[in-house]
């Protein structure tokens, strides 16, 4: 193989330099304009017809601004999935709230609901308070189990924010993420299942919301000729340039979806009889992934080529498109970290021009989140000592999942 595989490269349709062209020949450059209607009303269609959606410099903001509509405050408590990206929790922090985290069930590998009522129950009792909201994530684009998560939401009425930034277009019981909550959280950065360069955007229940959380967007502006404001806004709003790009990426979407769910099927059928090695699938017929990452998990005892050299260096250049940016650390390990066998397919892969990645590594073992609550059963924990993510994004060929395959059995040693 020539060319280095990635996880999940950006791929354009083709269509966006027409809508760029249209945002620069019209001197819409700013980040309002046609293609940022059109771009949310083509995510209104694909999303649910029934709700609105307000198109968003990152997915991050869109967290960010679903906790200001769920009128989270300093001091707040929000409830969080903990095996997550920091981006599903750092934004409770902006706001001087508190991310209170619960671990996830061992099928889906969310938001565990029993787990979930449990930490309600315990916080209200501990605090005399109500969390402010409940933020599941779909991990890897997997569903979470949507009715026990929203039967939970109305038992205690507290507003669910569904972070779907991996799950663009999975389904839970036919109907798509994002769709089930106050707020549906969608991201559109590079690596995501569709991109704008960088975008996200927040899924609404009704005109009324969205209005709040574009005024939110827009710096909070009353209106007057002048600027006169009551509230602290952000500037979150997404460029009309941007969107020209989701658009586009709006036309390749369902192809998107279906060539990553393509490659799930040749996972699966490729490490079914491979011994150590187990992919992670819809659990049952109601979860319907994206597929945005194809995870699998090693057997502790599997033995992997270069075993003995894993965590012997520190890192250099980081991982996944962050390098020159990390902090350098002096030293190659921490007290939570994938298993030795992971750590070396990871390199082996890497030296075949494969880039895989260990699962994240959950919140409640976050340095930074050292003293926040957590409510745990351990499943997220292990599950990060032994899976990692394989190349899945449209770039990826058949030939080059076979190679993939073939590379990870090779790199077992028997
Ligand atoms: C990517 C991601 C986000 C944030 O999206 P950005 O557009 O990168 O700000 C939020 N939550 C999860 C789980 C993500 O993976």
């Amino acid at each position: 193989m020539a060319k280095r595989i990635y996880l999940c490269l950006a791929h354009m349709s083709g269509q966006e330099m027409k809508y760029i062209q249209e945002a620069f020949d019209t001197n819409w450059v700013v980040p309002l304009g046609p293609n940022v209607n059109a771009f949310e009303e083509d995510l209104k269609q694909f999303v649910s017809p029934d709700h609105e959606v307000v198109a968003l410099s990152a997915g991050t903001a869109a967290v960010h601004l679903a906790l200001i509509g769920c009128g989270v405050q300093p001091g707040d408590e929000v409830i969080v999935q903990s095996f997550t990206f920091c981006a599903s929790s750092h934004p409770v922090t902006y706001l001087g709230a508190t991310p209170v985290f619960v671990d996830s069930e061992k099928d889906s590998w969310n938001m565990d609901p029993d787990l979930l009522e449990e930490a309600i129950k315990d916080r209200m009792a501990k605090t005399g308070k109500k969390p402010k909201a409940i933020i599941p994530v779909a991990l890897y684009g997997m569903p979470y189990q949507c009715d026990k998560i929203m039967a939970i939401s109305r038992k205690y009425d507290i507003p669910v924010i569904e972070d779907a930034a991996e799950g663009l277009g999975s389904r839970w019981n036919g109907q798509v993420l994002g769709s089930f909550g106050k707020y549906g959280v969608l991201s559109f950065n590079g690596n995501k299942m569709i991109t704008t360069s960088g975008g996200g955007a927040l899924v609404c229940e009704n005109p009324q919301d969205k209005q709040t959380i574009m005024w939110y967007a827009t710096q909070a502006r009353d209106s007057y000729p002048y600027y006169q404001h009551t509230a602290i806004g952000y500037n979150y709003r997404m460029s009309n340039v941007c969107a020209g790009i989701g658009r586009g990426q709006m036309t390749v979407l369902d192809e998107h979806i279906h060539h990553h769910q393509h490659i799930a099927k040749m996972y699966e059928e490729g490490f079914k009889n491979m011994p150590g090695i187990s992919f992670h699938k819809n659990p049952d017929e109601k979860c319907d992934s994206n597929y945005w990452l194809n995870t699998i998990t090693l057997d502790p005892d599997l033995k992997i080529k270069g075993q003995e050299l894993a965590y012997k260096q520190v890192i250099q250049g980081a991982v996944g498109g962050a390098a020159g940016v990390t902090h350098v650390v002096d030293s190659p390990i921490t007290d939570c970290q994938p298993n030795d066998n992971v750590e070396a397919l990871r390199m082996y892969l890497d030296k075949k021009d494969i880039e895989s990645r260990p699962l994240w590594k959950p919140m409640h073992k976050q340095p930074v989140y050292q003293n926040n609550p957590a409510y745990v059963n351990g499943v997220s924990e292990a599950l990060f000592k032994v899976g990692m993510c394989l190349p899945s994004g449209p770039c990826v060929t058949d030939e080059e999942v076979q190679y993939i395959i073939d590379s990870v059995k090779e790199a077992i040693l028997s």
